[in-house]
């Protein structure tokens, strides 16, 4: 039996407690960890308080991400001892997810532990800040260099926020933060945002166009928030949306693609392929300032983090939660 954060449902609705869970017998390929650090993300917070349902089965243990070792393997590529990473692949939505001392997954889903960062810093970076790599990528793939303009990020002072923050300023970009919480201006230029955008600038009725001030964006907000920048991003710029924050919605119209040929680039890190996958980590091994993923880490409790989840719900978290599991 293991300690485990667990969602049930029935017809009263939905309750979530730290229980005792057991495992079936490992099945062929797959690979037992014995769960380090996992983390909190946005979306864990929608599991764990029920106000989304991004859980697909229940009883559920959630937990996006897990940094770990390998205690027990039916996978070619596993054995015991292994450091590994998982992030996404519905892990903590339909299957069993790292709230967990252990976890119980398809191999496949698993990444070795990238060199030159350890499992707690794995964690701190976290679906969230895989994410942000791969919005980088993203903007980088179509042709955005620092020596084009401002770019912009929202939702500046969470998780993927921050990440983007500090990864296309080491990068040499002139990153223009968005956010909603102007009393975190220092905690922004920390991380190497040039300027701070209070986030009432995008948040009116957007128009179809606007005057063209930002090169490329990173946004986590959709809703009105989207539609606004793209109405301002400069002619062939490109916005990488991943996020939801703000609205579902995209209240824009056709004019800034097909009038300033911009480019809206989606970006989806849950099922995104293992090479892909290797690429952003080995990226974020390299590039990130260690320093400055210290500056966004907030430690929560194992025993603490139901409590918490709300939190990110009522824009309250700030950086990156990890949570130390064993
Ligand atoms: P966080 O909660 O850490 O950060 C979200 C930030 O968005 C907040 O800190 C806040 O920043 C801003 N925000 C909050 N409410 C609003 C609002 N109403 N309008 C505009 N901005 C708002 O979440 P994450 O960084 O972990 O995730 C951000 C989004 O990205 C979520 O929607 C999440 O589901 C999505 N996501 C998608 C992934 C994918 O694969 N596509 C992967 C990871 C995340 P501030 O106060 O600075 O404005």
């Amino acid at each position: 039996m293991f300690d485990a954060i667990l969602i049930e449902k029935d017809d009263s609705g939905q309750t979530v407690s730290k229980s005792q869970v057991t495992f079936e017998p490992l099945a062929e390929g797959e690979v037992a960890v014995d769960v380090a650090w996992s983390t909190l993300n946005y979306k864990d917070a929608l599991a764990i308080t029920g106000s989304s349902p991004v859980v697909r089965s229940f009883p559920m243990v959630p937990g996006i991400d897990f940094s770990g070792i390998v205690s027990e393997s039916r996978h070619p590529d596993y054995k015991p001892g292994d450091k590994v990473i998982l992030n996404g692949w519905s892990v903590g939505e339909k299957y069993w997810g790292g709230l967990a001392k252990r976890a119980q997954v398809n191999g496949d889903f698993l990444i070795p532990l990238p060199a030159g960062i350890s499992m707690r810093q794995a964690m701190a970076i976290g679906t969230a800040g895989y994410t942000a790599m791969l919005c980088v990528l993203a903007l980088e793939t179509n042709g955005v260099t620092p020596d084009v303009g401002e770019v912009l990020v929202t939702g500046a002072t969470g998780g993927v926020g921050s990440v983007a923050v500090a990864l296309l300023a080491a990068k040499g970009y002139n990153v223009v933060a968005v956010t909603g919480r102007a009393s975190e201006s220092d905690y922004l230029k920390g991380l190497g945002a040039s300027s701070i955008l209070d986030r009432e600038e995008l948040s009116g009725k957007p128009r179809p166009l606007n005057k063209e001030r930002w090169a490329a964006a990173i946004d986590v907000a959709g809703g009105q928030v989207l539609a606004n920048l793209l109405s301002m991003i400069k002619y062939g710029g490109t916005v990488a949306a991943c996020g939801l924050a703000n609205s579902m919605d995209l209240p824009t119209t056709v004019a800034p693609f097909i009038l300033r040929g911009v480019t809206l680039k989606g970006v989806d890190s849950v099922m995104a392929p293992k090479a892909a996958r290797q690429a952003a980590w080995a990226q974020l091994a390299t590039d990130l300032d260690k320093e400055k993923l210290e500056a966004i880490i907030k430690t929560v409790e194992f025993e603490d983090v139901i409590d918490v989840a709300p939190q990110f719900l009522e824009g309250k978290i700030r950086g990156r939660v990890v949570v130390p599991v064993s």
